[in-house]
């Protein structure tokens, strides 16, 4: 990669930043495309946000991606929010057009696509959410929007789950969601009238990784969809357990693939290399988590 004045810059902030793989992901589809274009990670902490968005102007910078725990703070700096990040209450990407600071959500569009690339027909479909955090906050807005019934969050504290299921009848008329108080019983009620299962807290995800939702394999029913969310593994222990019962597992690797991709597009205008992404992704990840 050889910078020059010419070259246009985008990048990522966070607090901490060191473990994005964004940039290899994004600096290989340049690459491969041939653009005089550039992926930085910026260390930026919650309190210096809305100093570094506005200086993005300034300094020519085209867009950024956004990262925990900044999201939130994100849409609130940001001059306009395009929908559906204002539902979700978070902005992962932000679009500098001259002066002004556009904010997106790509985590909806980067879980529907994952899911749509599958054949995953979410109509009708009763789905389960772990967690009421922001991953839970865009799966649901997107399994609304994509036409499921129901949506029940499963969280430990009701308030924030009532919160995150109230964006299903938000999204979509036609979608009803619930919070459930993710105890055993409640946990059990909820899988056992459940098409779909997706994990949106970080249980099982690198370096604790010997780690699973408490959720018995035995739940689990052949033909159900169960998505993990966490990327690192690729194979979380929950989704070897939906294997091994014969549902559909489906790895957050992809979604993290087409979240960036539909970033990429929105800075560059251009279509994203999609499977360069997702391999440059996938050795990062294997360098960044050897022996997983
Ligand atoms: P977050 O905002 O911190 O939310 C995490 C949620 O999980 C909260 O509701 C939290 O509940 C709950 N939780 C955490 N540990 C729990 C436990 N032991 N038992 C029950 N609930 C628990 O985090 P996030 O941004 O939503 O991210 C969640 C996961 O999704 C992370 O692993 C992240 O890497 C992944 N993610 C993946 C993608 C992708 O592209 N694949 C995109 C976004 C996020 P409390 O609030 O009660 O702690």
């Amino acid at each position: 990669m050889n910078v020059t004045g010419q070259t246009r810059i985008v990048g990522v902030f966070g607090h901490p930043v060191g473990h994005s793989l964004s940039p290899q992901m994004h600096n290989a589809a340049f690459e491969h495309l041939g653009m005089d274009w550039c992926y930085v990670p910026f260390s930026v902490s919650p309190q210096n946000l809305e100093q570094a968005l506005r200086a993005l102007p300034a300094l020519g910078v085209v867009g950024v991606n956004v990262t925990i725990p900044l999201k939130e703070g994100a849409l609130r700096a940001v001059d306009e929010v395009v929908p559906p990040a204002d539902l979700v209450g978070a902005v992962n990407t932000v679009h500098r057009r001259d002066d002004c600071l556009v904010g997106h959500n790509t985590d909806v569009e980067g879980f529907t696509r994952s899911l749509e690339e599958r054949g995953e027909d979410m109509t009708g479909r009763t789905v389960v959410v772990l967690g009421a955090g922001g991953a839970a906050r865009a799966a649901v807005v997107a399994l609304a929007r994509m036409g499921a019934s129901r949506v029940w969050v499963l969280a430990r504290r009701m308030e924030q789950g009532a919160a995150t299921a109230e964006l299903a009848r938000q999204a979509s008329p036609r979608s009803q969601g619930a919070a459930i108080l993710w105890d055993e019983e409640g946990a059990r009620r909820a899988l056992a009238a459940a098409d779909a299962l997706i994990n949106a807290t970080p249980i099982g995800m690198h370096p604790d990784h010997k780690a699973a939702p408490p959720i018995p394999e035995t739940w689990l029913r052949a033909g159900m969809l169960v998505y993990d969310m966490v990327y690192t593994p690729e194979m979380t222990r929950l989704l070897e357990g939906a294997q091994r019962r014969g549902c559909r597992a489906a790895s957050g690797l992809r979604m993290l693939v087409l979240q960036g991709a539909a970033a990429f597009t929105i800075w560059t205008g251009r279509a994203a290399p999609v499977e360069v992404m997702h391999r440059a992704l996938a050795n990062a990840l294997k360098e960044d988590c050897p022996g997983l």
